[in-house]
């Protein structure tokens, strides 16, 4: 959030310094699988939907545009996404939500097993599966080095180890932050502090508190790449990145920040990506991760745009969908601070 937001304001004409503890992209952004799941993140009636299947749509422009900046790719493929289903009763919801969907005019078919494995034949035998088409993917820390390769060729300061120790506050607005030792004074602050946005002091109690949700990834390598579909189950997913790695993911767990990953995590993981699709059992075992989705509840989705305290704008509480609304996001803050 901080870097996309950083180089919407700086195209802007603002001059904006990006303050990171680590090195930008440390965290949950990096981690992520990548998935920009407008459809299958969507319940009925979600007030956000068109903004999600905008989001997705927007992205094509923004691969393009990044590429065209920094000469890298962030990896974005319009792969397409199965949600399946094992028994009668997850049967029946698939195909409610693909019945839902064609109804709102979105790309969405619901399937009986020999439909669904024409379209991906490594997926095990299911009850039924709906199909997202228009489901795409980004390669995170591909997105990252692009973003960061950007900043670089930008007007951006990045300033990299620095930690926020509060928001500098005077006369009921926020007029910067501090550091260690130094106040840096700001007409506008923007908060992206991802998981861990609501232990900067100064952030006012009316702003929803952001908590760590951890999620564990496996990546498996698969050589040859056979899988080329995105497939979700009611237990995990399974994001083939084309060039044979293989994202697997994820829990779901409030282990405050302890970023260990466990062999519960890794266990569960690979049990829900090999039932869907039992070749991944032959796949080497590349890499594990974990990172903390920023949680702010299942009522505010997001925060995003001005604060109750003037001069305090937010960017944070994304959940799993922060890859999704990045330039989104990016462009509602750059709105709410430049008009
Ligand atoms: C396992 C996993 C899978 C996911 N999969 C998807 C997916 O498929 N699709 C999707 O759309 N989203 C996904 N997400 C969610 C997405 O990764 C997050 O919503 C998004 O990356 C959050 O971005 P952020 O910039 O708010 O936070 P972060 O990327 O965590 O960045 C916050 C930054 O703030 C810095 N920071 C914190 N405190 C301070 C301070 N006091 N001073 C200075 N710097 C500070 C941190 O070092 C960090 O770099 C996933 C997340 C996880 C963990």
């Amino acid at each position: 959030m901080g870097c996309a937001t950083a180089l919407a304001l700086e195209a802007r004409g603002a001059d904006v310094v990006l303050l990171e503890r680590s090195v930008p992209g440390a965290e949950a952004s990096s981690a992520a699988a990548g998935i920009l799941g407008a459809q299958v993140e969507s319940r009925e009636g979600s007030a956000l939907l068109e903004t999600f299947v905008r989001a997705r749509a927007d992205y094509a422009g923004w691969a393009a545009e990044l590429r065209e900046r920094t000469g890298l790719d962030i990896g974005y493929r319009v792969s397409g996404m199965l949600r399946v289903a094992f028994t009668e009763e997850e049967a029946n919801d698939v195909g409610k939500t693909a019945a839902w969907q064609s109804a709102a005019g979105l790309r969405a078919e619901s399937l009986d097993d020999g439909q669904a494995r024409a379209i991906e034949p490594m997926l095990a035998p299911v009850a039924r599966a709906a199909y997202f088409p228009d489901e795409a993917q980004v390669d995170p820390r591909a997105l990252l080095r692009a973003l960061v390769a950007g900043i670089a060729r930008s007007r951006v300061v990045v300033r990299s180890g620095v930690v926020v120790q509060r928001l500098a506050e005077t006369d009921g607005r926020c007029r910067g932050v501090v550091l260690d030792g130094e106040t840096l004074e700001a007409d506008a602050t923007v908060l992206a502090a991802g998981s861990w946005s609501s232990l900067v002091p100064g952030v006012p109690d009316a702003v929803p508190r952001v908590v760590p949700v951890r999620g564990q990834i496996v990546q498996l390598d698969e050589r040859p790449p056979r899988v080329r579909t995105m497939v979700k189950t009611a237990a995990g997913y399974v994001v083939p990145r084309g060039d044979g790695r293989v994202v697997c993911g994820s829990t779901m767990e409030h282990a405050g920040y302890a970023s260990a990953v466990t062999a519960g995590g890794v266990r569960a993981i690979l049990d829900a990506a090999i039932r869907a699709v039992p070749s991944l059992a032959g796949a080497e075992l590349g890499a594990t991760w974990s990172s903390f989705r920023p949680y702010a509840g299942e009522e505010t989705p997001w925060l995003v745009g001005a604060s109750p305290l003037p001069g305090l704008f937010l960017a944070t509480g994304h959940h799993r969908n922060g890859i999704l609304l990045a330039k989104t996001t990016a462009d509602r803050v750059t709105a709410a601070i430049l008009g």
